[in-house]
């Protein structure tokens, strides 16, 4: 959806993509007095796959940034308990705090947000990085009726995972893990309550692992990341995740088997740098391991919130140092928690090696309680 002026104006930033990143990112740069265009390819507000729990820490990261206010926030379930089944046996655990929310409400009311700080929005635009041409970075802007390019002192590509915004720049191209699983999700609508309000029910199979939250407004969030190769055999995404739920005991969701799922590409990937002329990468875009910790939006935003200064002094006055800088300081930053990520992603594909780490967890209710808020800050999620 175009309106007047985009073309023509002379942007300090285009933001590519109006998830929690591309959001948070513009909003603060245009609290900041920059004019910023924020292209979105689909309709705000839109389904993604996510299982929707926001840590305390992400939590704490959007109020510091002035969007603690949110109406989905206020209305969010809040996260108690942990019920992960695993090796054919089940663990309780307690969780220390964060929310369950639907990602479409999130996204729309950040949007929203960042609209209301003088952000300009176009939805349903695929924006693709172009050449850098004399101080400005183009980006090619395609949908809603036509084609536009539009330049900008700088381009933060916050396009999640495989959103092609990055074409003309190889350099930026994420390299996938090899054994990447792909994730898949659905709300259902009208559960009553399964799993209870406040419960995240894990459940990790052969082949994948299938996260259930309750949401706001009586909608059952569904979040599964599953290896290629079951979805291939295993009927689909929707096979797939009955086999997981059905091997468990699981009681399986009503309107499971009609649900239309949305799928993603694969998961785990990495940056080999995060910046190059004139563009910053934010959130997934800069690197995603599996959702097993359920921690992408707390990085997603930190990185976001991170982004803004070194964005601003970038739009100000570009050098080299400042691509060199933002990649360094997102390794620093993420670099760890990925690897961290990946390796309990690891441990549960093997059920024997979880059922023995939770094993010593019940000999020891300490470890339990370490390993617990160790996850919180790892943020368990979908
Ligand atoms: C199965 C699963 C479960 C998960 N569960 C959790 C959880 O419980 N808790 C948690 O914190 N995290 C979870 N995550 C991770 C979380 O969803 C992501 O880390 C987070 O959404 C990243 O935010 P982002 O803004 O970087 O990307 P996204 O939210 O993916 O936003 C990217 C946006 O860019 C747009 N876009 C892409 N390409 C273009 C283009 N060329 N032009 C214009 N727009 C474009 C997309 O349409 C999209 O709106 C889960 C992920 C998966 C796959």
């Amino acid at each position: 959806m175009w309106r007047a002026g985009v073309a023509g104006k002379d942007w300090d930033a285009v933001v590519i993509g109006a998830g929690v990143a591309g959001c948070v990112v513009a909003h603060a740069l245009a609290g900041r007095g920059f004019a910023v265009l924020l292209a979105e390819r689909e309709h705000v507000p839109r389904f993604k796959v996510c299982g929707g729990c926001l840590s305390e820490a992400a939590l704490s990261s959007l109020r510091a940034a002035g969007l603690g206010q949110l109406t989905c926030l206020a209305a969010a379930p809040r996260l108690e308990r942990l019920e992960l089944a695993v090796g054919g046996r089940l663990w309780d655990l307690p969780l220390p705090g964060g929310v369950a929310v639907r990602r479409s409400h999130l996204d729309g009311e950040l949007a929203a947000a960042a609209v209301a700080e003088g952000v300009h929005l176009v939805e349903g635009v695929r924006a693709e990085l172009g050449p850098v041409i004399g101080n400005r970075r183009e980006v090619r802007l395609s949908g809603g009726g036509g084609r536009r390019s539009v330049m900008a002192s700088l381009v933060i590509a916050a396009s999640g995972l495989g959103g092609g915004s990055l074409g003309s720049e190889a350099a930026l191209r994420p390299r996938v893990a090899r054994g990447s699983r792909l994730g898949a999700g659905a709300v259902l609508e009208d559960q009553d309550a399964t799993p209870g309000t406040g419960i995240i029910r894990m459940t990790c199979g052969r082949g994948g692992y299938v996260g259930q939250v309750a949401v706001e407004g009586g909608g059952l969030v569904v979040a599964a990341a599953l290896d290629p190769y079951l979805v291939r055999t295993g009927g689909g995404v929707g096979g797939a995740v009955t086999r997981i739920l059905a091997a468990s005991g699981r009681p399986l969701p009503r309107g499971l088997a009609n649900t239309t799922w949305k799928a993603t590409p694969r998961l785990t990937r990495a940056v080999g740098r995060a910046a190059a002329e004139r563009v910053m990468l934010v959130g997934d875009a800069a690197g995603y391991a599996e959702p097993f910790t359920g921690e992408g939006m707390t990085w997603a935003i930190e990185s976001a919130l991170i982004a803004a200064p070194r964005a601003a002094e970038a739009m100000t006055r570009w050098g080299p140092a400042i691509a060199a800088g933002w990649t360094a300081e997102h390794r620093r930053r993420f670099a760890a928690r990925h690897r961290r990520c990946r390796r309990v992603a690891r441990i549960v594909r093997h059920p024997w090696a979880a059922t023995a780490v939770l094993s010593v967890t019940d000999l020891i209710p300490q470890v339990t309680e370490a390993l617990v808020r160790r996850l919180a800050r790892a943020e368990i999620g979908s």
